[in-house]
């Protein structure tokens, strides 16, 4: 079986992955919080843990992966939202949701197998609550319930910092209802104005943390395999995730392994509303830079590097993904190239992934070609709309793209022999050629004639 390793934030190393249970791997990351479209940096977890995902459902089959990622549908820009807006919550929250599901699947995202809403879930989290104030681990002050920090000895340990260190960083305003000042939320009471729930601590609302720690608990266990999310989230939010969970159920691990992907920026620059260069996917969805694009851009940089978003790599990406979706035309099955494999099994190494691909689409090998497509996620099946020559089939396009790749090895060996004998077969079955600064362009000549175009794929 082939061997993942990855990189545990826990530890500060790679290591390779032993799932608890190879016939149910399972993983857990941190979703959005729905009042508003996706911006373009929220869409960097999603394809990286769906790579992820794709490779472990290529490694343990896919019936035997759990991948579950929440939608947090309580929270209180939710509710600003709604008083802006003068609309029902849920009505945002639905909506939103939808949006999101909308973009991420146009980004090739598969979607995880539990998707839970946080307001599914309240009294799973009354349940953790209420157990972690009975073990002496949080405490009821005012209607809230706030987590003791200092009832954790490991608090700090995934992302290196010691309390002290906290409290200075985050300059934390000390309520006057926190014992310590890192103490933090689980429960916090609603105005009749707020969404809110019956609990022993009167009617209120959870904190954001304890979602994420209810929920994994209830749908992957005490103990699983990997939990994910941006590096932004390491601290407080993963720290309090940690705390919760292992506290409310010290019999498990929690997460084994944490993962962690880096910032997205833009042209060099942090995105941000002030600076102007703040977009939604589904802003250049709509500019007509095609998903898959879009994606490609995200995996040409290591999930753990910075990833800046720039005008010129997503066309420099549609120029390739054009070229190899025409080759992919020709292909009648995906085939297993381990190379590729091996590289995602390397800390998802997709840069190495997408080198290989490259190699392996100037070999004009078309079946493991999309064999790499599919691994990344970024093969739809069938030439996509955008890539499509107006008039051919798939494998038409297949094929002709093939005598132009040809064309242009035999070029670069100087074998113009060859070269011109493409050419003239091209121009014989009546396909002309317009060399453009995105590629080679074709065109159905009057004389068309696929017949002769067979012969002359055959005759090579
Ligand atoms: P949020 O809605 O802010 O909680 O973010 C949802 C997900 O998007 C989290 O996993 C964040 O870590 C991630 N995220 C937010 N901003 C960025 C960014 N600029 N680059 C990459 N990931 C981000
Ligand atoms: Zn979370």
């Amino acid at each position: 079986m082939t061997t993942i390793k990855l990189y545990n934030t826990k530890t500060r190393k790679k290591e390779v992955f032993e799932p608890l249970r190879r016939d149910d791997v399972r993983m857990y990351v941190c979703g959005p919080t729905v009042y508003d479209r996706a911006h373009l940096g929220n869409a960097r977890p999603v394809v990286v843990f769906d790579v992820l995902y794709r490779l472990l459902r290529h490694v343990y089959g896919e019936a035997h992966v759990t991948y579950a990622r929440n939608f947090t549908d309580v929270d209180d820009k939710i509710n600003a939202r709604a008083r802006e807006t003068g609309r029902a919550i849920g009505e945002i929250t639905a909506e939103t949701t939808q949006w999101f599901l909308d973009d991420m699947g146009a980004l090739g995202a598969l979607e995880p197998d539990h998707m839970p809403r946080a307001t599914d879930y309240i009294p799973q989290m009354i349940a953790m609550i209420e157990r972690l104030v009975a073990e002496r681990h949080a405490y009821e002050e005012e209607g809230h319930v706030l987590f003791a920090v200092e009832s954790y000895s490991d608090y700090g340990r995934l992302s290196g910092r010691t309390v002290e260190d906290m409290i200075a960083g985050a300059r934390v305003e000390k309520a006057p209802y926190k014992r310590n000042p890192m103490d933090f939320v689980l429960w916090k009471p609603s105005s009749d104005d707020l969404p809110g729930w019956e609990s022993p601590w009167g009617r209120g609302r959870p904190g954001w943390h304890i979602e994420c720690s209810a929920m994994s608990y209830e749908l992957l266990g005490e103990s699983f395999d990997i939990h994910g999310g941006g590096n932004d989230l390491m601290f407080p939010h993963h720290e309090n995730e940690i705390a919760q969970s292992r506290c409310a159920h010290p019999e498990g691990d929690f997460a084994r392994v944490w993962m962690h992907n880096e910032m997205l920026q833009v042209e060099g620059k942090k995105m941000s509303k002030s600076l102007g260069n703040f977009f939604t996917v589904r802003d250049l969805l709509d500019q007509g830079i095609p998903g898959e694009v879009i994606r490609f851009v995200f995996l040409s940089t290591h999930y753990r590097k910075p990833m800046d978003w720039t005008a010129e790599k997503a066309k420099e990406a549609e120029r390739t993904l054009r070229k190899w979706y025409r080759l992919a035309g020709l292909s009648g099955e995906s085939s297993r190239y381990d190379p590729l494999v091996q590289a995602l099994s390397d800390d998802l190494n997709t840069h190495e992934a997408i080198s290989q691909i490259h190699a392996l689409a100037n070999a004009g090998d078309v079946n493991t070609l999309r064999f790499g497509l599919e691994m990344l996620g970024l093969w739809p099946g069938a030439i996509p709309k955008w890539a499509e020559i107006e008039g051919f089939t798939d494998a038409e396009t297949g094929t002709i793209s093939h005598l132009i790749q040809r064309r242009e090895t035999a070029r670069k060996k100087k074998d113009f022999a060859e070269a011109d004998r493409i050419r003239d077969g091209l121009a014989r079955a009546g396909v002309k050629v317009v060399d453009t600064p995105e590629g080679a362009e074709f065109e159905k000549l009057p004389n068309y004639d696929v017949n002769v175009l067979d012969e002359v794929w055959g005759g090579l």
